[in-house]
């Protein structure tokens, strides 16, 4: 009977706090749609439309201290680590946007009432300097909008979560690269594990070993409902997609 009421309590407990229920986030919005572009104002403004947890999103610092959001170093030949702001501003989204900069997509995270998060990813510089100058400034930034409740950070650069860290100590913070444990990520602080599928396929324990730290578990870029469903089974909190739609109706399958 007092095994039975423990088990009860722990559902309870679990039901109510989100565990066990895994999470979608947007790859670069929810930009699959017609009049939107991956990394647009138009796919962070459709990704808050849907019931899910994030939208992911990539910034690059240019050389004049800008954050601009783009995948991809480069921009029509235009490298946007090494350019200055005026070198972006007129580059042309595929739906005809000017490439936006973050302060744009913070403006849109302060004004919605929804409670979705904006994932940032700080891209890996060539330079250290500019991870850590990148870090600093998006953490500057989001401070300066007054949305840090609303955002959480990633990077494939151990250099930028480490300095995201120590900027936003109480910030969510990946790391991407799928190449350290959590209980190493976990002594510098790094509150999760955000790994390609691959990665997790291989190393399944890290699910637990992340878990038993209080980590967060987030998988990319998972597109296939078989896959999903696999990472589901496997644990994970977050499943990041360029397909948000059919993520939910995983997620939601009993
Ligand atoms: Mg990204």
């Amino acid at each position: 009977m007092k095994i039975k009421y423990i088990f009860f309590m722990a559902t309870m407990f679990m039901a109510m706090n989100g565990y066990g229920q895994v999470k979608v986030i947007a790859h670069r919005g929810y930009w699959d749609t017609e009049g939107a572009a991956q990394n647009s104002r138009a796919s962070l403004k459709n990704a808050l439309q849907l019931d899910i947890y994030g939208s992911e999103t990539d910034i690059w610092l240019t050389t004049d201290g800008h954050l601009m959001v783009n995948h991809d170093e480069s921009f029509n030949g235009v490298m946007l680590q090494t350019s200055t702001y005026a070198q972006c501003k007129d580059l042309t989204l595929a739906n005809g946007e000017k490439m936006p900069e973050l302060k744009e997509f913070l403006q849109i995270m302060k004004k919605t009432k929804s409670r979705m998060k904006l994932i940032i990813e700080i891209k890996k510089h060539d330079r250290l300097a500019d991870n850590l100058a990148a870090a600093r400034a998006t953490v500057k930034a989001v401070d300066g909008y007054g949305v840090a409740d609303k955002v959480e950070y990633i990077s494939f650069s151990l250099d930028a979560c480490k300095e995201l860290v120590r900027c936003a100590p109480k910030a969510r913070v990946a790391y991407l690269n799928g190449d350290i444990t959590p209980a190493v990520l976990h002594i510098d602080k790094i509150t999760g594990i955000d790994y390609h599928l691959d990665v997790l396929r291989n190393n399944p324990h890290w699910v637990d070993e992340a878990h038993g730290l209080d980590m967060d578990v987030n998988v990319w870029t998972v597109d296939k409902v078989a896959d999903m469903q696999e990472m589901k089974k496997l644990g994970v909190d977050f499943i990041t997609t360029n397909k948000p739609l059919e993520a939910i109706k995983v997620c939601n399958e009993r």
